[in-house]
């Protein structure tokens, strides 16, 4: 019986070890980072990653491209409330 409990317990590492080997540590990429529009927004909502090169770099380091998703600025004002000089 002590053989059966030790089997047991071999087999519940083992397939603890198989589900931990199946499941990829994915990295956490934060996704609210990707530029709407931008190459790697629209292969995230296609289900894949992106597939560009400096995209699968930055993915790898858990980051997001910082080439294709430009850390937004604050946009220009505009000019309409400018004094017009006249
Ligand atoms: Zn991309
Ligand atoms: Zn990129």
């Amino acid at each position: 019986m002590k053989n059966f409990l030790r089997l047991l317990a071999l087999v519940a590492v083992c397939s603890s070890l198989a589900i931990a080997a199946t499941t990829p540590a994915a990295p956490a990429v934060d996704k609210s980072k990707f530029k709407s529009g931008g190459c790697c927004d629209k292969a995230e909502k296609g289900g894949k990653p992106c597939a560009h090169p400096c995209c699968v770099k930055a993915a790898k380091d858990s980051k997001v491209c910082e080439k294709c998703n430009p850390v937004a600025k604050d946009a220009p004002a505009p000019a309409k409330d400018a004094p017009v000089t006249k």
